[in-house]
């Protein structure tokens, strides 16, 4: 008897250990936001419905920021709580939702080097009372509809809040980001950029001593929520601030919306 809950013991020291750092939350998070595209999770091992196959986890433990930003794996993607709501923490390099893994998002939405992203475009309004501007996004994943429904929000808001919502400084760009070799969200499709003229991004800020970026924004907190409530995060959350910056990943706000 004292055997067999010995091995059981080992078995499920195994298992938690295999499993990394994804709570059981993140992960039924992550499964619920990808419906069409993921099957289950076994260990620490990600089951696409086509039979893809991939490690949640990279195997390197704990990674520096810099690694954490460029060359993270489905976990890292994971591991900074993304803040709902006015919860903003500004801590040192703390960007929750700012690193991506590549391989992933490529399978999802398309890789918009091989011209894979164009044929998943549709064209949505942008504000249709107010502007009618019209914007392409990634319709897969829900991703499009999920950005007509923030429209038909902000779209009923007063017009103080106009100067804020555009002119849009667009979604899709097959671009790497500014001073990387990483694709940015633009590249997917799934990333919208407002008020071209109101933004606040860390790259145009000077770094204190210690290396921390004190935090300016403009963009108010009412237009913030309504993109929260639809599935979308916001830059304004990262250490690394670019307010203008909305980024639909269900995954990081939980199904609960
Ligand atoms: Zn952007």
């Amino acid at each position: 008897m004292r055997i067999i809950s010995f091995f059981a013991f080992v078995l499920f020291t195994l298992v938690a250990t295999s499993a990394g750092e994804l709570s059981q939350i993140q992960r039924t998070r992550l499964l619920a936001a990808y419906p069409d595209h993921l099957q289950r999770i076994e260990g620490s091992v990600l089951i696409w419905r086509d039979g893809t196959r991939m490690p949640l986890d990279d195997g390197g433990g704990e990674k520096v920021f810099e690694d954490w930003l460029n060359a993270p794996d489905i976990e890292d993607t994971l591991s900074v709580t993304y803040p709902r709501g006015d919860a903003s923490p500004h801590a040192k390099d703390i960007d929750p939702g700012r690193a991506r893994n590549e391989a992933f998002f490529n399978k999802v939405y398309g890789d918009c080097r091989n011209r894979e992203v164009a044929k998943n475009l549709v064209s949505i309004v942008w504000l249709p009372s107010k502007k009618g501007q019209r914007l392409a996004f990634n319709k897969i994943n829900g991703a499009a509809a999920a950005l007509e429904a923030v429209s038909r929000d902000l779209d009923q808001l007063p017009a103080r809040f106009d100067r804020y919502l555009f002119p849009s400084g667009g979604t899709y760009n097959c671009r790497v980001i500014a001073g990387t070799s990483r694709l940015s969200a633009h590249s997917h499709a799934i990333a919208i950029d407002i008020a071209l003229r109101r933004t606040d991004y860390w790259r145009q800020a000077k770094p204190g001593k210690d290396g921390t970026y004190a935090y300016k924004n403009k963009i108010p907190m009412e237009i913030v929520r309504i993109f929260e409530k639809h599935g979308f995060i916001w830059g304004g959350k990262w250490h690394h601030y670019d307010t203008m910056h909305f980024e639909y990943r269900p995954e990081l706000l939980g199904n609960d919306r």
